[in-house]
């Protein structure tokens, strides 16, 4: 698999070399608007919010869609060439990607916010991925990454610098009225309760900010599976602690999830699945989560309704 993935990342460097050949400055939009590109949902919720009308965002990585295991296509490698400024997470999150980032950074702005974040804030993991890359499960650690968005936008158009501060203050303002509601929410788990139990550990920083346990089946990158010891270990653990529900990710098969239900049960003991959070990739346009804003809410009820008596 890995020697298949780097032949696709050579394929697509070849590619990347040959746009950079025949489009030249490509960046010349023609409404004068900058073009930017963001990866996750969350980013590009983030991007689009603060840009409002003053540039053209485009979201590469749509509901349901695993950042971990992503592996952008040609098409995806146009859309990057022809950004003016792109956004990603980093801290390996989008792991096929950290090639194509490197080659576009050599000719327009590319920002990995996970980067640009204060060292001390983040989580640390293991020696292969030294921070969890989940940061923006911590609203409070998302806004600074709202500020890293609104000044390299400033700093790239800044005749619209009124425009983007104006937004990035509006858009704050939402993220914390959110952040409070997760804190209500919250509030209604009893004490011994408040563990979350889901497909893989994304749900580090929430835990962190609103005071959770968390346990993740998969550990910190979908990429490592979970194997049956893996599975045994959590259902003792729910079974000694007694937890009423564990959830699934949207952008995670359920089946780790049910197979940990069903190890729980066969020990006598009744697990539910307590409803699918949004972790790693945002909710079709139409539900609640299509939004950051709305994924929080989304999240803490569903874990609030679950969890709580
Ligand atoms: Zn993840």
């Amino acid at each position: 698999m890995r020697t298949v993935n780097m032949w696709i990342g050579n394929l697509l460097v070849v590619g990347i070399m040959l746009l950079a050949a025949c489009g030249g400055g490509a960046a010349a939009e023609e409404d004068g608007r900058l073009q930017i590109v963001a990866t996750t949902g969350q980013i590009a919720d983030a991007v689009r919010n603060v840009a409002g009308e003053a540039a053209d965002v485009t979201g590469l990585l749509g509901p349901g869609i695993d950042p971990h295991l992503y592996v952008p296509t040609e098409g995806n490698v146009t859309t990057f060439s022809e950004a003016d400024v792109i956004f990603y997470n980093g801290l390996h999150l989008e792991a096929q990607m950290a090639r194509i980032m490197e080659q576009m950074a050599q000719s327009k702005v590319v920002v990995a916010l996970g980067d640009e974040l204060p060292e001390a804030q983040l989580l640390t993991w293991d020696a292969n991925t030294p921070y969890d890359p989940h940061f923006w499960n911590d609203p409070a650690l998302f806004k600074t990454a709202v500020e890293i968005i609104r000044d390299t936008l400033i700093e790239a158009d800044p005749a619209n610098t009124a425009v983007y501060r104006e937004n990035a203050e509006k858009y704050m303002a939402e993220i914390d009225t959110a952040d409070a509601y997760a804190q209500e929410q919250i509030a209604r788990i009893p004490a011994d309760k408040r563990v979350m139990i889901t497909a893989h550990d994304a749900f580090g920083y929430f835990a962190r900010r609103y005071g959770l346990e968390e346990r993740g089946l998969q550990g910190i990158s979908t990429e490592s599976e979970a194997g049956t010891q893996d599975v045994q270990a959590l259902a003792d653990f729910i079974v000694e602690r007694q937890i009423p529900a564990i959830f699934i990710e949207s952008s995670v098969p359920p089946g780790t999830i049910e197979a940990v239900q069903a190890a729980v049960r066969a020990q006598g003991f009744e697990v539910v699945i307590g409803g699918e959070l949004f972790s790693d990739a945002l909710g079709e346009e139409e539900h609640e989560a299509a939004t950051y804003t709305g994924m929080l809410r989304h999240n803490a009820r569903t874990l609030a309704e679950a969890l709580g008596e």
